[in-house]
């Protein structure tokens, strides 16, 4: 029994963050029927060719155990949408879930919603706060202010959510260091399960990128950034939060299972538009263009929706294991490695994983490899050796 997880991307939002490049659209509602039409579609039929497989190819039986419904703003459409995409996962699908999540953005969700998806089975929210100064929300594009997510955050608490993620980012437009340590506090006051800690990143053709580009803002350096980072870390990990990841922090047991599952190298299926899959050592993903994505259903041409990236051979996969392995705080468990690979992970890399541990970046035990707290920061450099 192959367990999987399943990734369903909503590509609607109210308004474009002035710092976001995933695939969301801010002016296409009028499309959100007809692709969750095809978001069922489409979900059906892979669970067909899995039976199928399964039956005339002794493919090995699938067992779904994480959703993860993202964005886009998933709450910001219709609940009722919500409620049969995971209906029809219910019924096409082997389920043994362990944690159904989807992402809600404060001003986009009320009481009734929130019940909905409760009643479709959904046990886990992942709350796009990011910020507790309203001022700085604006800067960025937010449409929420912080007493809207309060009363998201209340309303879920007493219709009894009690798996709750919320999202923080650092390094933003006019943030300072005490602003950084004045939201953990509050978040921590709030009690959530889980806490996930982002750096702000600069991406080109965003309305940020040109702001910061035009002199209109300006940004804290690195060095600034670096320090709200580890004071965050700090007091989360003093306070009951365990980093379990470079951006991840949780309470014990409620890490997020979908995340770590594709940290550990795990199989998922993603369904929608620009969502990405790995299954059968193979990675592939769907085309990001919502109007092809959804015309390609209505002329049965669905298979046009699929982009092939990678079948990796053994030394891909390797490779890829180190380094989402090496996000994990707990890094690579050296037995593990050695009984997925049948050899040693230093017979392989020893070479490269010397140069890093000479280089402070990463620190080697008897069973783990994980990275320094050095290597934290400069995480991209570890990863340029496993490319
Ligand atoms: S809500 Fe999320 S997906 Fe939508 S525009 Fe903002 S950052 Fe992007």
């Amino acid at each position: 029994m192959k367990k999987v997880g399943i990734y369903i991307h909503i590509p609607f939002c109210k308004q474009k963050c002035y710092y976001c490049d995933f695939i969301s659209y801010c002016n296409k509602d009028y499309l959100i029927c007809d692709y969750v039409k095809c978001l069922k579609t489409e979900l059906k039929e892979v669970a067909n060719v899995i039976k199928y497989n399964c039956k005339y190819n002794n493919s090995e039986p699938v067992v779904i155990d994480t959703i993860y419904i993202g964005g886009g703003t998933p709450s910001y459409i219709d609940s009722k949408y919500i409620k049969e995409i995971m209906e029809t996962i219910n019924k096409s699908y082997e389920l043994d879930l362990e944690e159904a999540t989807i992402e809600v953005n404060p001003k986009t969700v009320d009481e009734l919603k929130l019940k909905t998806y409760k009643e479709a089975g959904i046990n886990r929210l992942s709350i796009g706060m990011q910020e507790t100064k309203d001022e700085i929300l604006k800067k960025i594009g937010r449409i929420h202010t912080y007493s809207d997510f309060l009363k998201t955050y209340r309303i879920a608490r007493k219709i009894g959510f009690d798996n709750i993620n919320i999202d923080i980012m650092i390094g933003l437009p006019n943030q300072k260091l005490e602003d950084v340590k004045d939201t953990i506090n509050k978040v921590i006051e709030l009690n959530p399960e889980h806490i996930s800690l982002y750096s702000l990143i600069l991406e080109e053709n965003t309305k940020l990128y040109e702001l910061v580009k035009n002199k209109e803002i300006t940004l804290e350096t690195d060095e600034i950034e670096r320090r709200m980072y580890h004071s965050a870390r700090k007091n989360l990990n003093r306070n009951g939060y365990k980093q379990y990841e470079i951006s991840n922090f949780s309470k014990k047991g409620y890490e997020s299972k979908h995340n770590l599952n594709c940290w550990n190298q795990n199989e998922y299926i993603g369904f929608g538009v620009a969502s990405h899959s790995y299954t059968d050592n193979i990675r592939y993903s769907n085309i990001e263009s919502i109007e092809q994505y959804i015309e390609n259903y209505k002329q049965n041409k669905q298979e046009n929706n699929i982009i092939f990236h990678e079948k990796q051979n053994e030394q891909s996969k390797m490779m890829e294991y180190i380094m989402l392995n090496l996000r994990k705080i707990k890094g690579i468990n050296i037995c593990e490695f050695k009984k997925v690979f049948k050899d040693d992970v230093m017979n392989i890399f020893g070479e490269k994983i010397s140069k890093l541990h000479n280089q402070k970046l990463i620190k080697i035990s008897r069973s783990n490899i994980a990275l320094t707290i050095k290597g934290l920061d400069l995480a991209n450099i570890v990863w340029q050796e496993f490319v």
